[in-house]
């Protein structure tokens, strides 16, 4: 993280409120466009869609009504004549010529009542051309359309009339079932529609006004929403970085945020634990490694300026304490390189029971000098399929706890014992023991529980650490039972390769 960041310089890069007023615009936009050419571009196609459906749907009725001869046509005309304001004009076609059967004026001022018998026959030749359908659009009125009709083009055609009311025109030709040809004409008129988009253009121009405005409080207030309880966890995590374990992450508002906190908080929790097992370790190495540096300096001088000092017992105590500090940089480099992952489980079957007799048995001839007994007792050979080395390292952690702690007896011993499909190994000393609160807590890196260092035990408080992670990767179970004053029994389950008899 640059300097300039954690001061208060912004970052580049879009910020979630302009983000989200981009998107929210960009919809608004989308809508009012949609909105525009529904309403006002479109308006006008819709509204004669409508027109022309209706009419088509009077047409029908009445077409059914003429061909159940002519019942109930009366109630059809004045029903939809009515409901529509649609005139009506319906002719039979007999030998002898055009005959009205039908005539309903629904409208004040009316074209189809207002023209000239040629004009009809006009339109009934057009939709006899267009297979007995014809509609089209002329102004309201015959006076008007005279400008049109009398210049013989009675239909627009596609073609722009000017003029501001309009009406249309429907003419349709059905059969009865004797054969008489009818022939139906509809006239509605079409409402101007020019001053209602003029209204709503006005009405858009508001709309988009107020949506945008909208647009920008609503993006303001969820931006505001969704980034605060980001803003504070960053605030947090600056403090965190600084070396503030104390703070608090708080990601009230969202599930995501909350989870998000409650992670952060787990890692300040860990941070701090384990910085504060760093700074024990680096108290606790520290005044093992200066104890044995200084015993090995301070014989090294004396046997260096003082004639006769120079015995094999000064030399063994430098050795001794070369062993101590060659002990401990072990152990450290053992725990870096498990946490580390960089030593990989290599599995193989072996033999446990005859390593442990192997182990074991060096284990006592090396302590017997002082005085320790390290014994071993199974029921009978296993094998596992399991890392050797490391299961070894275990059993060295354990026995060598085993020693340190040991009680009056100077006893340890190493018991395997088959218990179904698993073998359980214990070391069992009669020692010390461990109270039970402190239990839980001696897995734990660097973790001692006499804190007063003594050099009579001396440890680094890394060896269980190191058999908690081995039997972990092994996925191995383990334990202790101990009880102050009286022993302990460290244990741990390996799964049976094969059983030998
Ligand atoms: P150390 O190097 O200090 O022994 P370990 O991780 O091996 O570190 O053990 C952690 C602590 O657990 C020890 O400091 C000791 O207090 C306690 N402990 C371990 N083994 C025994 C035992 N057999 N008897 C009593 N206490 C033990």
């Amino acid at each position: 993280m640059s300097k300039g960041a954690t001061q208060g310089r912004p970052y580049p890069g879009v910020s979630v409120s302009t983000k989200l007023l981009f998107y929210f615009l960009i919809f608004m936009m989308l809508l009012l466009v949609v909105l525009f050419v529904f309403q006002v571009v479109l308006l006008n196609v819709f509204y004669r869609y409508t027109k022309t459906n209706e009419m088509e749907h009077v047409s029908d009725m009445i077409e059914v009504s003429l061909e159940n001869g002519n019942q109930g046509l009366s109630k059809t005309l004045i029903d939809h004549a009515d409901e529509y304001r649609i005139c009506i004009r319906v002719f039979a076609l007999k030998d002898s010529g055009a005959v009205e059967i039908a005539d309903v004026d629904a409208a004040e001022s009316c074209f189809l009542h207002h023209i000239e018998s040629s004009t009809l026959e006009e339109l009934y030749r057009r939709a006899i051309d267009r297979e007995g359908q014809y509609q089209t659009v002329v102004p309201l009125t015959a006076e008007q359309s005279d400008i049109v009709v009398d210049q013989n083009d009675l239909v627009n055609n596609g073609k722009q009339i000017f003029t501001e009311r309009l009406s249309m025109i429907s003419v349709d030709i059905c059969y009865a079932q004797d054969g008489t040809p009818y022939v139906i004409m509809l006239n509605s008129e079409l409402t101007p529609l020019r001053a209602t988009v003029q209204t709503l253009r006005v009405q858009y121009v508001w709309i988009s006004m107020i949506f945008v405005g909208l647009a920008l409080l609503m993006a303001m207030v969820f931006a505001r929403s969704i980034v605060s309880p980001i803003v504070r966890m960053n605030q947090s995590a600056k403090q965190l970085a600084t070396g503030n374990y104390e703070v608090q992450f708080e990601g009230e508002g969202y599930r995501e945020t909350r989870e998000l906190a409650e992670t952060l908080n787990y890692a300040a929790k860990e941070l701090s634990k384990n910085d504060r097992l760093q700074k024990e370790l680096i108290a606790n190495v520290s005044h093992d490694l200066r104890t044995p540096l200084t015993m090995i300096k301070g014989y090294g001088e004396i046997m260096r300026d003082i004639p006769g000092e120079n015995t094999p017992e000064n030399m063994q105590t430098i050795i001794d304490e070369t062993e101590r500090l060659s002990e401990l940089v072990n152990a450290l480099l053992d725990i870096s390189r498990l946490q580390a992952d960089a030593s990989e489980l290599s599995r193989e079957p072996f033999d446990l029971t005859e390593q442990l007799q192997t182990s074991v048995e060096r284990y006592d001839k090396l302590r017997s000098q002082d005085g320790y007994t390290v014994q071993f007792a199974y029921d009978r050979h296993v094998c596992v399929n399991a890392d050797k080395t490391m299961i070894l390292q275990v059993l060295y952690n354990l026995i060598n706890n085993g020693i340190n702690y040991a009680g009056e007896d100077k006893t340890v011993t190493v018991r395997q014992e088959c218990r179904g499909d698993k073998v359980r190994v214990s070391v069992i000393d009669h020692g010390m023991g461990i109270a039970e609160d402190q239990i839980p807590l001696i897995w734990d890196r660097y973790y001692k529980v006499d804190r007063v260092h003594r050099r009579a035990v001396v440890g680094t408080g890394l060896g269980l650490s190191i058999v908690k992670t081995v039997l972990e990767r092994h996925g191995a179970a383990y334990g202790v039972e101990s009880c102050a004053g009286q022993g302990s029994t460290f244990w741990f389950e390996l799964e049976l390769d094969e059983i030998e008899e």
